[in-house]
């Protein structure tokens, strides 16, 4: 140990060695629960060993540093000394809990062991002071099957099969108890049943795991405290950081602190609550609570919780007692601590709290998870409560979450015909259509080749999030708001139902569920309304919802367009997507894919093109495709009246305009006239190899310059037409595939020789301008060369990603997901810009083509140009926008916003 290195951190009696910003080193419950003793609220006392610690503990082989278990003792001995108590004291016990706590909350991703300190010298004290031996037997079995299942199995390496661990023979052992009485029935066991319960524990441990389950309480702790640490690296951990991108080395911290008990009787209660609704956003107070219950009862979803007011009440605690009307002053003394949080916080806090004998602590304040509407809905109000700044709430709101508001909803017309199933708690909003799967591997199964399953569980643990993430949606037969399920869904912004007790029986040997009397198998569809909570038989349509109605979005879009520095276009080829783009924020259009234009019926205009013997012939069908494409240009450039819109000359290979099947061959030779002979013919004359890297792109206009022509044609005479009725327009001609600077002028000549044609027939002069695709390598490093003569650049990211990896972007689905999951790659490069690589080409190719043309514009027109990361590196690296599919238009805006706060953020901290 350094000299003077401290790893254990003081807190209680109104004194905390620790605050609210050491995270880092406290973890985000330690760090908080300082911030709460600092703030002189009833926090029961207690250490933190630091994350430095556990960092040490791997460092060391899972040993401590030397002199950390002293600082901890003498951290107890100060408890002690407060609470006037001896942990292990035959006379007068104290007892503790052992929790874990990352920087980021990890919901039931580690462990924890309660009721520490309670052994067969502490027990008869304990049911003498308390006068309860229920109570105490009840603490006493919660310990050793806490302990069992997370010192002595888990930490000790043993990982049984799901469901085949220490918990399950034990809860076997209780089931025996209570007969058929069912879950509720816990509160009616005596202290009898428990205290036989707990000698049979003992011996079922003992007989399961090969040890006696430990008498001594230091031994007990410090069991819990490795087993705390050992469960960073904890197969549910490790799996929740690979989804949530977080990195090992942060490590947990431990907080030991005094038990308080909120099942010692009817003045006892504990309960979990928001200080706003984090479903809504509302600024009510909103939570849920037990009487005579432990904090893990609330959340692990194994009775149904009561709310703590009347506007946190829901269905299925309608009629059940609220805390605000049972126990009023405490309701008030928590009201009051719930706002002082919010405010103090400046954020929605998700708190725990326990009443032991009628006196309140609090055990617990975080940053609260929340969805999408309710992210925005807060952010936005607490800059109205002048509570932070607009800056704060742009950068406070995730681009995805963003995203739910876009969320499609079940069709409301099919949904009032539709067979209800049942209700539940409307845990995660949106709707959700799939199939009823009961196994989360079997979710991981389906959901990972693309199957839209639904997972039906009686409730889910940390176990299940592998099969969680690849659901459509998540229904729980058991559970509240706060539940496990409820918790991780919202997190996702998934939909999900919890608590619904319509969910009978799950059979897992026939697959089958019950709702009610009806039985459904596995692979059945359901869908699901998680807005309001309902469970509907079958496949019912889904339908997007605008954001439009939704006043604190558009606030808050405002705000991040005031910020942002790029702008936002969109990949349209409709004049009906170019619609919806502009309704979502687009400011331009980014690319139009022509090839798109040549399906459907115009297809045969292509064929007979492809199939022509000469230039004479091409130019016949040509002229049949020029009036088809003129309307599509036409119409797009109406719809965004005087936006900039980029049009790409023809891209693809020809080949994928011919059948290859004998039949369609047929009748392909049928409808042009000609021979199937010659039509095989050239389907093999134009197979290709490799046609990613064949002849597509500009390498077609080169030896057809015809295309190039009837298309830039198209484009100027829908340029006419647009400025006679006075639509403004401006086009942007955009070539594909350029590697040399020749390719791109051989082009440019081309469109530009049609240009001078249309404005001289039509006695009209127009501004356009003709740039090019950078997707290729080459056209990186020769980008100063390019740009004598473009006048824009749009990176094609796909393409670019294809050949900078030289993976195929048609087959590196294969082996991409291994590539991820093995930490080759840090995300698939396809979805986030490899920033490290292909970013770099970006960089160069911006730095040269700017060296040529000072105010070149660029823009990013790849898949990339809606990932929110990706968005943030083009702000980075001095793009002008970025160019995505409609629906991400609203999440580029956000993520574009949310980089120049970042860029400020760091050259804040840079400054200091
Ligand atoms: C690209 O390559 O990034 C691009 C936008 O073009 P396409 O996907 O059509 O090849
Ligand atoms: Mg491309």
């Amino acid at each position: 140990m350094k000299a003077g290195h401290k790893y254990v951190y003081f807190f209680g009696g109104g004194k905390a060695d620790g605050t609210a910003k050491m995270k880092n080193l406290l973890g985000g419950k330690g760090a908080n629960i300082a911030e709460m003793v600092n703030l002189g609220m009833p926090v029961p006392p207690g250490f933190t060993l630091t994350t430095e610690a556990c960092n040490e503990f791997y460092a060391r082989k899972r040993k401590y540093p030397p002199g950390l278990k002293k600082e901890a003792e003498a951290k107890l001995t100060r408890v002690e000394r407060l609470m006037k108590q001896r942990f292990g004291d035959p006379k007068d016990p104290l007892l503790f809990s052992v929790r874990s706590g990352a920087r980021a909350s990890m919901p039931g991703m580690m462990e924890t062991v309660l009721n520490v300190g309670l052994t067969t010298k502490t027990i008869p004290t304990l049911i003498k002071k308390t006068g309860n031996p229920r109570f105490v037997s009840d603490a006493y079995r919660r310990l050793i099957a806490m302990y069992s299942d997370v010192v002595m199995e888990k930490a000790a390496g043993i990982e049984p099969e799901e469901g085949k661990g220490i918990r399950g023979p034990l809860e076997g052992l209780i089931g025996k108890v209570k007969g058929k009485q069912g879950d509720d029935a816990d509160l009616d066991l005596t202290a009898d049943d428990w205290k036989s319960l707990c000698t049979q524990f003992k011996k079922t441990v003992k007989k399961v795991l090969g040890k006696p389950f430990p008498d001594d309480p230091m031994a007990q702790m410090w069991g819990a405290i490795d087993a705390v640490f050992l469960s960073w690296f904890g197969k549910r951990a490790v799996s929740y950081r690979r989804i949530e991108g977080l990195p090992d080395d942060w490590g947990t911290a431990v907080n030991v602190q005094t038990m308080v008990f909120g099942n010692m009787g009817d003045d006892c209660a504990t309960g979990v609550a928001f200080t706003r609704n984090p479903a809504t956003g509302d600024n009510n107070f909103y939570g849920e609570w037990l009487i005579n219950a432990q904090g893990e009862d609330v959340v692990a979803g194994i009775r149904t919780p009561f709310a703590i007011n009347n506007v946190s009440k829901v269905a299925t605690n309608k009629h059940l007692p609220t805390l605000q009307g049972s126990m009023p002053k405490l309701y008030k003394q928590l009201d009051g601590i719930r706002r002082k949080l919010d405010k103090h916080y400046r954020d929605m806090q998700d708190i725990e709290f326990t009443i032991q004998h009628g006196v309140l602590y609090m055990l617990q304040t975080r940053v609260g998870k929340r969805n999408g509407p309710a992210a925005i809905k807060m952010a936005v109000d607490m800059v109205k409560e002048r509570l932070i700044t607009k800056e704060v709430a742009v950068s406070r709101v995730r681009p995805e979450q963003v995203d739910e508001l876009l969320h499609p909803m079940l069709d409301i017309k099919a949904e009032k015909t539709a067979k209800k199933l049942g209700t539940g708690l409307p845990a995660g909003p949106g709707g959700g259509v799939g199939q009823i799967v009961l196994t989360a591997d079997r979710a991981e199964q389906l959901g990972n080749l693309g199957e839209k399953v639904i997972l039906v569980r009686e409730e889910t643990s940390p176990e299940d999030v592998h099969g969680m993430k690849p659901s459509q949606a998540i229904l729980t037969s058991k559970g509240g708001m706060t539940s496990h399920a409820a918790l991780v869904a919202r997190g996702w912004g998934k939909c999900c139902i919890v608590g619904c007790g319509d969910i009978g029986h799950i059979d897992f040997k026939k697959k089958t569920v019950k709702f009610g009397n009806k039985t459904l198998k596995e692979g059945d569809w359901i869908s699901m309304n998680g807005t309001k909570g309902v469970i509907y038989e079958g496949r019912l349509p889904m339908v997007a919802t605008g954001p439009e109605k939704n006043p604190s979005y558009k606030k808050l879009m405002t705000w991040a367009d005031q910020i942002r520095r790029l702008k936002v276009r969109t990949n349209a080829d409709t004049p009906e997507d170019s619609k919806v783009a502009i309704s979502l924020g687009a400011e331009g259009i980014g690319l139009t894919r022509t090839e798109h234009m040549f399906f459907g019926e115009r297809i045969w205009a292509m064929r007979e093109m492809i199939m022509a013997e000469d230039k004479k012939g091409r130019e016949k069908a040509l002229a049949k495709l020029l009036p088809m494409q003129r309307k599509d240009f036409f119409g797009i450039f109406k719809a965004m009246n005087g936006r900039p819109v980029t049009i790409r000359l023809l891209d693809p290979p020809l080949h994928e305009f011919i059948p290859h099947e004998k039949a369609t061959q047929k009748e392909m030779a049928k409808r042009l006239g000609v021979s199937v002979k010659a039509v095989a013919a050239k389907a093999d004359f134009l197979s290709e190899f490799n046609p990613m890297l064949g002849h597509r792109g500009c390498r077609l206009g080169i030896t057809y310059p015809e295309i190039t022509a009837m298309q830039a044609r198209a484009i100027f005479q829908a340029v006419v037409k647009c400025r006679k009725q006075r639509i403004k327009v401006s086009p942007e001609i955009m070539v594909p595939l350029v590697g040399t600077s020749e390719e791109f002028n051989n082009q440019k000549a081309v469109i530009d020789a049609v240009a001078v044609e249309v404005m001289t027939k039509s006695k009209m002069k127009f501004p356009y301008m003709v740039g090019t695709m950078i997707e290729i390598p080459r056209a990186v490093l020769v980008a100063d060369e390019i740009a004598k003569t473009a006048e824009f650049f749009s990176f094609g990211t796909n393409d670019l990603t294809q050949m900078a990896f030289g993976y195929s972007r048609d087959d590196a689905g294969v082996f991409l997901p291994e590539y991820v999951g093995n930490k080759i790659l840090a995300d698939d490069p396809f979805q986030a810009i490899d920033q490290g690589g292909v970013g770099q080409l970006m960089k160069m190719g911006v730095e040269r083509g700017r060296a040529t043309r000072k105010k070149l514009k660029i823009g990013i027109c790849g898949e990339h140009g809606g990932e929110p990361g990706s968005v943030g590196f083009c702000h980075e690296i001095g793009l002008d926008y970025v160019s995505c599919s409609p629906f991400r238009v609203p999440i580029a805006r956000l993520a574009a916003a949310r980089a120049v706060l970042a860029e400020k953020d760091r050259k804040r901290k840079k400054k200091k």
